[in-house]
């Protein structure tokens, strides 16, 4: 039997029928921190560089997530600051001023340099913003023309690993340039996709007659697209909840959508854009459907190995709710607790309210009690961070890491497929297992 659990009703969600109950949770997490997100991010921003000022730790963290770049030139690197007290700090700043002259002497492509914060003391001492304006001074408008120096936290104390992208775009809003007041609407897609997912999105774009388009994070920092209120964005992904606040402080608006995961996802995300735009439906549907066939008869391959299989979510990537939604809508999976460390309701509520009544949705994170209830509920699959699925495999239970979800292509029609089959893996190995 379930525990029973501290409901608490929270405003509901425009679209949700009834008001959402949420459960709270406040207590130990297990998760990556925000220093993960430079693994996608520098591959993304072609001539940015990812300066971590932290700790070993934090080195061998970016080293075994992203692999060690023999042949090509790095694009991250970390500047190892530790075991100074306050009086060290004057050397601190020496130290890092030195490091980034040398950088960027050495690197002439380097056009946006990020000063990435972790949570060793020594460098929560340090004022990272402060330095990257004084570096900025002296490398940027009045040294060394065109690199810009900006600076944020990927700090597990205060984030979830996909915060540190939303930290990331969130510094690249001040630098947006200011659209032409008097401009047509234009479209800015927001969220770090693989090209060849955005080049697939920018096309139907085009096709649907949207257009200009722009996308943050941009792939040159010189393509980074203007900003104003004309400016309608559409989010990509669902963690970007900072990012989203700074957008609109410069006038955007943002375009009330679902995710685009699987047939209908994607169809849904596209066609509110094309609604912002005033694009005629007729149209917009011939568009979407050669792809949204597409994704629907990929996904019917999976359906025979998903339906009925009940699935929960520990809260790691912030992808919960929406993949959830896929599981649930498009592939007839059954989820019985969806946790995530951060619920934006406003952002959410397409995909929430198409969650099946009596999801159990969680917000936050207290290991030990989810852990329990995951035993208590005996799901099908559990998605979780890398740290808790070994234990819960020796336990019986087939898992899923949440972060490959974050490094594999997974949204638009056309990897609806791929997304099913990351669900469908483990279930196979397990039953593979079992004979
Ligand atoms: S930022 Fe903090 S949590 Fe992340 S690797 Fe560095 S020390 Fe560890």
């Amino acid at each position: 039997m379930s525990p029973a659990l501290p409901l608490t009703a929270v405003p509901s969600a425009e679209l949700a029928p009834a008001p959402l109950q949420v459960l709270r949770e406040r207590g130990q997490r297990e998760v990556f921190c925000g220093l993960t997100g430079i693994v996608w991010l520098h591959r993304k921003m072609q001539d940015a560089f990812f300066l971590v000022v932290g700790s070993r730790t934090c080195a061998h963290l970016l080293q075994s997530a992203a692999g060690v770049m023999i042949f090509a030139e790095p694009r991250f690197a970390t500047a190892i600051i530790e075991e100074r007290d306050l009086a060290g700090m004057a050397d601190c700043h020496a130290e890092l001023d030195r490091v980034v002259d040398r950088l960027l002497a050495r690197r002439s492509e380097i056009r946006t340099l990020f000063l990435v914060g972790s949570c060793p003391s020594e460098v929560i001492k340090l004022d990272l913003a402060n330095a990257a304006q004084r570096l900025m001074a002296k490398h940027g408008d009045a040294g060394r023309s065109g690199v810009r120096i900006l600076a944020y936290s990927g700090s597990g104390i205060e984030t979830t690993f996909t915060e540190g992208e939303d930290a990331c775009l969130t510094a690249l809003v001040p630098e947006m340039p200011v659209a032409d007041p008097a401009a047509a609407p234009s479209l800015l897609l927001v969220g770090a996709l693989p090209d060849i997912v955005e080049d697939q999105f920018l096309r139907l774009f085009a096709e649907l007659g949207i257009g200009p388009v722009g996308v943050l994070p941009a792939r040159r920092a010189g393509q980074l697209p203007a900003i104003g209120p004309a400016t309608r964005y559409l989010l990509a992904q669902p963690f970007l909840g900072a990012t989203a606040t700074a957008l609109e402080d410069r006038g955007a608006q943002r375009i009330d959508a679902p995710f685009p995961f699987g047939a209908e996802g994607t169809a849904g995300w596209l066609s509110a854009a094309a609604a912002a735009f005033g694009i005629d439906e007729m149209h917009v549907n011939r568009v979407i459907a050669p792809g949204r066939e597409r994704a629907k008869r990929a996904l019917e391959r999976y359906r025979p190995a998903l339906e009925g299989k009940r699935i929960t979510f520990l809260p790691d990537s912030q992808l919960e709710i929406p993949l959830a939604r896929f599981l649930a809508t498009e592939l007839g999976m059954v989820p019985v607790e969806v946790g995530t460390p951060y619920l934006h309701r406003a952002h959410l509520a397409r995909d929430l309210a198409e969650l099946p009544e009596g999801t159990r949705i969680s917000e936050g994170q207290d290991v030990d009690a989810q852990l329990d209830r995951v035993r208590a509920d005996r799901p099908d699959l559990t998605v979780c961070g890398l740290g808790l699925a070994n234990p819960l495999e020796a336990d019986g239970f087939a898992t899923k890491w949440s972060i490959e979800l974050v490094f594999s292509p997974v949204h638009g029609f056309d990897q609806a497929g791929d997304l099913a089959e990351l669900f469908a893996r483990p279930l196979r190995r397990r039953d593979v297992l079992r004979i």
